[in-house]
């Protein structure tokens, strides 16, 4: 299919895609494919409004009807996934099946949400006073704030929208500038399942064009008690402090630095393909993507020849051709700045093997992934660079490999690879890993929308997805009802009026 092709059966139409300011490229080939309008920033004390007035409306819906809205989008997710999954292919870069992962995903938390919609439990807590009941109720707290980033460019919405939907929050969505054009084609998607749902408040999912200026409407207002932002660790740096200065609630999913530790009794053959997915799967661009290899050193040099090898014969190159597994990276600055770290790496010490510009497809930012030895775990080492760079470094006891995974300042994923129980329990102790998602034998990238997803220090402490994350889009309450006919108070004060 031609770009244009792909374009229109997104749903983009011509108003969506010329006139505009905002210039998108495909990084398969560089070309500029929309001029795409952008929100202005006095327009949107206006839009939030908008939001909380939806809000009024959608916190009294019943949770299991709001769930009906978010079942509609996973249908209407279903009948887009091709269209919309070769979209993101155009413009991400994903490879034809990660471009579908990633809109299943988005289905997956609608089917997630739905079931949730009749599951927003709360407590009865036993009370000390006779005549008395305690309970916790959840509440929803008003218009969530999602900012995404271009790597995940529509999963991350739904993630957010599917849960704060049926938790009765209206949300408004400003994607990574880099990535307008999948956020239209998925907005359209919604106001499909919004027609059929047929009663919803107006302005109860809207869609916000631009760069940090637009952002940052939302990270300042009072009217937007949650804020989700999904980006780098100099994002959150910024967006944190000033959510938290208005007593807004931030939800941060920062940057990564995830590391793997492939102890003696490895399988090293289920390794060896773990850690090629995990490290140039998405071109080396997820948060969750593999950049620290921890070996020991019994098996070091035999798992360094392995992986040479594999690394040698991946194919780099158009990401819609069948058989890619490397697609480019999202544009010419992303390739430089890889190229810089390896410069880095290598005055440090590294041992580069790879880590070239290659022409895939002319006008893309077409690399080679790059496996590091390193002497020790260094600056560059510490720093997320969001390309397929894999630092291997040696350890001899899993004390010492504990302590290389866990110092440095980021704290989203981790995995051992052991059939030694001893070393696999201690990994998901208390003092093992110190990130939010820990895996044994399997790699660090790829999580279930089962499970909560985030994670510690750098990462930015917040929690999205599955689990009890849903608790983070509403507010507790607890009440206490005295059906007796005495007014007892709490730990036995006496104060006779
Ligand atoms: P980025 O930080 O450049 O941009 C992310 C988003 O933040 C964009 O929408 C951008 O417009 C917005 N933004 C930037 N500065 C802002 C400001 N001052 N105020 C308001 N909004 C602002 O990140 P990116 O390059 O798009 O994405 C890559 C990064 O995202 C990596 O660090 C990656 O690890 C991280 N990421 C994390 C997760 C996670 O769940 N932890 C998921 C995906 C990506």
């Amino acid at each position: 299919m031609t770009h244009a092709e792909i374009l229109a059966a997104a749903g983009l139409t011509k108003t969506d895609l010329a006139g505009g300011t905002l210039a998108v490229h495909s990084p398969i080939d560089g070309a500029e494919i929309a001029k795409v309008h952008e929100t202005q920033a006095g327009d949107m004390p206006a839009i939030i409004a908008r939001s909380q007035a939806a809000f009024r409306q959608w916190r009294d819906v019943p949770a299991p009807r709001r769930g009906e809205l978010v079942r509609l989008l996973g249908e209407e997710l279903r009948a887009a996934k091709a269209a919309l999954g070769a979209l993101v292919t155009l413009e991400v870069g994903k490879i034809t099946s990660e471009g579908l992962g990633e809109v299943q995903e988005m289905i997956d938390i609608c089917d997630f949400a739905v079931g949730l919609s009749r599951q927003l439990y709360g407590l009865t807590i036993a009370s000390e006073r006779p005549g008395h009941r305690m309970a916790e109720t959840w509440h929803p707290l008003g218009p969530v704030g999602i900012i995404s980033a271009f790597n995940f460019p529509v999963a991350v919405w739904s993630w957010n929208a599917a849960l704060a939907l049926v938790c009765g929050n209206p949300v408004i969505w400003k994607p990574s500038e880099k990535t307008p054009l999948t956020a239209i084609a998925t907005h359209k998607i919604m106001e499909r399942a919004l027609a059929r749902f047929g009663d919803a408040p107006e302005g109860l999912c809207q869609l916000v064009i631009g760069g940090p200026a637009v952002g940052d409407a939302l990270v300042s207002s009072k009217d937007v008690p949650v804020l989700s932002a999904t980006g780098s660790t100099r994002m959150g740096s910024i967006v944190g402090p000033k959510v938290a200065a208005r007593w807004g609630r931030p939800i941060l999913e920062l940057g990564g630095n995830n590391a793997m530790i492939v102890a003696p009794s490895a399988d090293l053959e289920m390794a060896v393909r773990a850690i090629a997915f995990g490290a140039v799967g998405t071109a080396g661009q997820r948060c969750t993507s593999l950049r620290r290899l921890i070996v020991h050193r019994s098996v070091r040099d035999d798992l360094v020849k392995r992986l040479a090898k594999v690394y040698a014969k991946l194919p780099v190159g158009d990401p819609r051709k069948a058989g890619t597994l490397i697609g480019p990276l999202i544009d010419i600055g992303s390739r430089d700045r890889m190229l810089k770290q390896l410069e880095k790496a290598k005055a440090e010490g590294g041992k580069v093997h790879g880590g070239q510009a290659v022409e895939g497809v002319k006008g893309g930012a077409y690399v080679t992934p790059a496996l590091v030895e390193m002497p020790g775990q260094t600056a560059t080492v510490c720093e997320e660079c969001f390309a397929p760079i894999l630092y291997v470094l040696t350890y001899d006891t899993l004390d010492e490999a504990l302590t290389l995974q866990n110092e440095v300042p980021q704290g989203l994923s981790s995995c051992i690879f052991t059939l030694n129980l001893r070393e696999a329990e201690t990994f998901l102790s208390a003092s093992g890993s110190d990130c939010g998602i820990a895996n044994v034998n399997i790699g660090p990238s790829g999580a279930e929308i089962g499970g909560a997803f985030g994670g510690e220090k750098e990462t930015g402490g917040g929690r999205e997805s599955g689990s009890d994350a849903w608790k983070g889009y509403m507010r507790r309450q607890t009440s206490t009802v005295n059906f007796s006919a005495k007014l007892p108070l709490a730990q036995g004060v006496e104060f006779p009026v």
